[in-house]
């Protein structure tokens, strides 16, 4: 009986010392998001609203934030818990990208969101990037307004960012928002071509590496070394089935190197870490090149030397 005592005490005494979990102390590598929102592109959505899905019929999960600051707060926290060391963010409202960049300076590469050429206008973008207010370009998300990356009114825009040697995101896809005047065919791969070879030193990099144009984006990233993609909504907005079955050709195309991830977070947080677990739970993808595609190629295609673990 003593010697049954004396284990539960024992047993007793190891329960209250087992160390709590402590999750700042699960220490995660570094990411980073190459594709953030700071406010919301050309369409409203109600507090509380579902997460976006393809393709209807579906049912986005989560709930969206309640407004620019609430999107902030709660994004930060995410950044936070999963060691995002640096992001892309694109926001509509400077004054918006302004307030993120003093919630968590030297974090985020600040960069305006151009869904219709003039708006705003290139001169007016030359002296904020002089000012160091912006450090990007995009995203350039024209085709939710039916303009083609190769329209002569983004032509300005591309001198501009091919000048002043700065990373550009452009959104080039089969998918988007529903707009009215969204074109799937200008979202063709192909179209970047005009924009590349009278470009050859700008940093692109192209939402969700053209989905699903797999064959066109793959002939653009062979025949054009410069040209990088992000793997960001299709990591929560369609199947995972999907998404695998469209990462998967790419890395075993041998375009590991070049697939960055990006969260797409427009209002919901919390598919920033959905997003790097779709990375981190793909089956076909080793340890190298998931690191890779959470943090290596960017370090890479950014030029950054050392980034805060
Ligand atoms: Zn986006």
């Amino acid at each position: 009986m003593r010697i049954i005592a004396t284990a539960l005490v024992t047993l007793a005494i190891i329960i209250v010392n087992r160390p709590v979990p402590d999750p700042a102390a699960q220490e995660r590598p570094p990411v980073i998001d190459m594709h953030l929102h700071a406010d919301l592109p050309p369409y409203d959505v109600p507090p509380g609203s579902p997460a976006l899905c393809r393709p209807a019929p579906c049912e986005g999960t989560g709930q969206s934030t309640a407004d620019d600051a609430d999107t902030l707060a709660r994004t930060i926290e995410v950044m936070d818990r999963y060691n995002i060391v640096k992001a892309f963010l694109s926001g509509v409202d400077a004054d918006t990208v302004q307030d993120w960049v003093e919630a968590s300076p030297d974090r985020f590469i600040a960069s305006p969101f151009i869904v219709e050429p003039g708006h705003p206008d290139v001169e007016t973008l030359r002296k904020a990037y002089e000012a160091g207010r912006f450090g990007g370009l995009g995203e350039i998300a024209t085709q939710l307004s039916g303009v083609t990356p190769a329209d002569p009114a983004l032509e300005p825009y591309f001198a501009l960012a091919e000048s002043l040697d700065i990373p550009v995101l452009i959104h080039t896809a089969g998918i988007g928002p529903y707009l009215p005047k969204f074109r799937v065919e200008a979202g063709r791969p192909v179209e970047l071509e005009a924009v590349l070879t009278r470009h050859p030193d700008l940093r692109l990099f192209v939402e969700n590496a053209g989905y699903p144009f797999r064959d066109q984006m793959i002939a653009m990233m062979y025949q054009y070394p410069q040209l990088h993609a992000d793997v960001s909504t299709i990591t929560w907005v369609v199947p995972r089935t999907a998404f695998y079955d469209y990462l998967e050709a790419f890395v075993r195309a041998g375009l590991g190197k070049r697939l960055m991830f990006g969260s797409d977070q427009m209002r919901w947080p919390a598919k920033i870490g959905e997003g790097i677990e779709a990375i981190e739970q793909a089956p076909f993808l080793s340890p190298e090149q998931k690191r890779d595609i959470l943090y290596n190629n960017a370090v890479r295609f950014l030029g950054l030397d050392e980034v805060a673990k």
